[in-house]
């Protein structure tokens, strides 16, 4: 029988068999004979049932989820809202093709993040499948009202593994390597991340923007994108001033300012938006992951004149604002606006900071915690230096995994440890994921 998740399910750690247990390996087995090498996986198991803040395999483990999917179960894993839209939008009709037989949903979707994202000036959105066609078409969007072609991105930037967004993203190894060539008239500025580089804001933004002129040139600029805080990277949060600095250079050269918060959208950093945390108005706006509960949807919301400047057709796909994820997002947004998520999110940080604040002080191994509402990382260096420790990241990794707690590594030199649990996570069981998180650091000096 297939058992149910969601926020009922018993909220607990609970490890009945060495990880993967048997069952587990006997999928991952199946797994490694049918589905490509390249599609890897971090915590071996075979999830059968996921919610609050837990995910349970299917030799009975109940693991503590610290990692929400890649910052996607925001409102928590078969959200009761999210389940009975999705029901309901099944059993009317699955498919028409918004591009043939549009549909409310869609719309609905469409006026909602009008309505929420940053800015009071005239919004629409488009609607796409994942993060990387959402970056895509933001880029089209903007080459086409501005009739310029140049796009810049950041080091250390993540944007997608599609061909234009994997020129987009900054590292090669997993994402680009081998895969080329890659997309022409894409370049790269240095991004502000203040605990390598020690500059202000204001000076981190001169040095991008000096590259930008200097190698670039705005004549030739469509657009800069950028995450708000960069998620892949590494969660590196920009020193104050810096993305307001970029933002306003944009707008004095007229070149479309995007704002990639597929990661940072929908209350992950205690605001509905991250761009708000730092008093920033995007352009454009990329969204996805949070925005549906765990059902596939991504869009671009922005500036009307310019979301309208391309020619009727230029714009969707078969599948993009499918009815069903349309349905999930309108109960998720629901959620969101009406369950205290921005609250969760920051209470949810307040802790992550206090306790790995004190893990800090008490390790030279831990460079810098840093992040924003749920969305916080821990830096490992060696100590005295801030050399990386990619090794010992893995470690830690691996270590909780293996006592039962996922939390997931990120960073452009892999040593960083990124946590963005669920927003349904309960406080104790958050509490227990850190105390394991504790304890096999210790086991590792
Ligand atoms: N942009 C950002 C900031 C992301 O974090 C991601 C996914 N990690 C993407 C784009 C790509 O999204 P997707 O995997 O849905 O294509």
């Amino acid at each position: 029988m297939t058992p149910i998740g969601g926020p009922t399910l018993a909220q607990e750690r609970k490890i009945v068999t060495e990880i993967p247990g048997p069952v587990s390996k006997e999928l991952l087995e199946r797994k490694a004979a049918a589905v490509a090498a390249g599609v890897a996986h971090t915590v071996p198991i075979a999830a059968v049932a996921a919610g609050g803040g837990v995910i349970v395999d299917a030799d009975g483990n109940s693991l503590i989820d610290l990692g929400a999917g890649i910052a996607v179960t925001s409102v928590g894993n078969s959200h009761p809202k999210v389940v009975e839209a999705v029901q309901r939008q099944a059993a009317a009709f699955t498919h028409t093709c918004f591009m043939i037989s549009p549909y409310e949903g869609y719309v609905a979707v469409a006026e909602a993040l009008n309505r929420l994202t940053p800015g009071d000036h005239a919004k629409k959105s488009a609607l796409f499948n994942s993060g990387a066609e959402a970056v895509e078409n933001a880029v089209k969007i903007a080459r086409k009202f501005t009739g310029r072609q140049a796009v810049v991105a950041f080091d250390h930037a993540y944007h997608g593994r599609t061909n234009l967004t994997m020129a987009l993203t900054a590292k090669s190894m997993p994402y680009k390597s081998g895969f080329g060539p890659f997309a022409s008239e894409v370049y790269r500025a240095p991004m502000s991340y203040p605990f390598h580089d020690g500059l202000s804001g204001e000076d981190a933004a001169k040095r991008a923007i000096s590259v930008i002129d200097k190698q670039v040139g705005a004549a030739n600029l469509a657009a800069v994108i950028i995450e708000p805080i960069q998620g892949e990277g590494g969660f590196i949060v920009p020193a104050d001033g810096f993305l307001n600095a970029i933002s306003e250079w944009c707008t004095a050269n007229g070149v479309v300012f995007i704002a990639d918060e597929v990661q940072t959208g929908f209350t992950r950093t205690g605001a509905m938006f991250a761009s708000e945390l730092f008093g920033i108005v995007p352009d454009l706006i990329t969204t996805a992951k949070g925005i549906a509960g765990g059902l596939p949807l991504a869009a671009v919301t922005g500036r009307a004149e310019i979301m309208d400047a391309t020619h009727a057709g230029g714009l969707g796909g078969t599948y993009g604002g499918n009815p069903i994820a349309c349905a999930a997002a309108l109960a998720a947004i629901e959620a969101f606006e009406t369950e205290g998520f921005i609250e969760n999110a920051k209470t949810i940080g307040e802790a992550l900071f206090t306790r790995l604040g004190a893990m800090q002080e008490a390790d030279a191994r831990i460079g810098e915690v840093r992040g924003r509402g749920a969305m916080i990382a821990v830096e490992f260096v060696k100590p005295g230096t801030h050399e990386a420790d990619p090794a010992l990241a893995s470690a830690v990794a691996k270590g909780c995994i293996a006592q039962g707690v996922v939390v997931l590594t990120c960073g452009t030199y892999g040593n960083i440890i990124r946590f963005l649990p669920p927003l349904t996570i309960p406080s104790d069981l958050l509490d227990e994921g850190l105390d394991v998180v504790a304890s096999v650091l210790e086991g590792l000096k």
